[in-house]
């Protein structure tokens, strides 16, 4: 058996202070999860049900803090926006999962941004439309490398930040999260089937904003680590 086009590279992303990389399966984002961050978009964070979307495995752009990253500004938007999140990096599967058995599934942690075309997900939201072209775009999920949980312990509170161009944009503490891991997991496993190889992109605290070409992005969430890009 041979295939009969060239295979997509396996997407994967840094296993911090290693060679090694630790392969993507699926991309699940949390909308709407920190309660500043909901307001702001207009909704009522206390009558939501944890919600998910997805992105593309291959949309992920390696952004560690030295790795010179640049995030190429998408076509058909005038308004990309960042969102900082923790990263849960999952090592291991299930469906129906308890809240109980939820971290057993983690393997790690890490820092990433879902870049947001804005204005197209409002537009499509308005339609009641599916919000890919929103969400699911090219280098839309920049992150930086996977923290084992061996090494970083299952962080439930610390700093979780963004800055553009040196001011703070984004301030927060993963603590603020409405829907905390083992519950963002219990729910997802409802949903979907989960594998070894699946991020859960968090949420993101109050203040995103939009990016300009030539704008420096960095953030991090404290005892994970930090990511840094251009805008080009
Ligand atoms: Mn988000």
């Amino acid at each position: 058996m041979a295939y009969v086009i060239p295979q997509c590279p396996v997407p994967a992303v840094a296993v911090n202070g290693t060679k090694d990389r630790f392969p993507v399966h699926r991309l699940y984002c949390v909308g709407r999860n920190y309660a500043e961050h909901s307001r702001e978009m207009g909704h009522d964070p206390d009558r939501e049900l944890p919600f998910f979307f997805q992105k593309f495995p291959d949309n992920i752009l390696p952004s560690g803090p030295k790795d010179n990253a640049k995030f190429p500004y998408p076509p058909l938007s005038k308004n990309v926006h960042h969102e900082i999140e923790l990263v849960a990096a999952l090592g291991a599967g299930g469906s129906d999962v308890s809240e109980k058995k939820a971290m057993d599934l983690v393997w790690g942690y890490a820092v990433g941004i879902d870049m947001t075309r804005r204005d197209l997900q409002g537009e499509v939201k308005k339609a009641g439309k599916p919000w890919d072209i929103g969400k699911a775009f090219e280098h839309s999920a920049p992150m930086g490398p996977v923290c084992p949980a061996s090494v970083v312990g299952h962080p439930k509170s610390g700093h979780i930040w963004l800055s553009v161009n040196g001011k703070i944009r984004q301030d927060g503490d993963i603590k603020q999260m409405i829907w905390k891991l083992p519950e963002i997991i219990a729910h997802l496993s409802t949903q979907f089937e989960l594998k070894a190889g699946d991020l859960i992109f968090t949420g993101t605290p109050a203040g995103v904003g939009a990016v300009e070409k030539g704008d420096i992005l960095e953030g991090g969430v404290d005892g994970v680590g930090e990511i840094k890009l251009v805008v080009v």
